[in-house]
């Protein structure tokens, strides 16, 4: 094998333990909700989930779930956004 590749292999290890470095400007993902799939997209910091809570909520199990999981790669942003989770945004929903 390739030296060249093998140092390649090596810092994509480094790099895999250091999900920060990556800045997720958008997705698209099909997430089984166990029901049913859904589609969820980020743009711009900006969710969307096509399952029925989220059209009444702005939010939803499932992209609460993509904020928990992305954490690392999403800017404060999409990690903040309509996420009950976050402590400013619970204590606003809950008025
Ligand atoms: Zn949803």
């Amino acid at each position: 094998m390739h030296s060249d590749l093998i140092s390649k292999i090596e810092k994509a290890r480094h790099y895999a333990q250091q999900p920060e470095r990556i800045a997720i400007d958008s997705l698209h993902a099909t997430f089984n909700g166990g029901n049913n799939t859904h589609q969820i997209t980020i743009t711009a910091g900006v969710w969307q989930c096509d399952c029925e809570f989220f059209k009444g909520h702005a939010t939803c199990a499932h992209v609460m779930a993509m904020q928990k999981i992305l954490a690392p790669m999403l800017s404060p942003a999409a990690r903040a956004a309509t996420n009950p989770l976050d402590a400013d945004n619970l204590a606003e929903m809950l008025g």
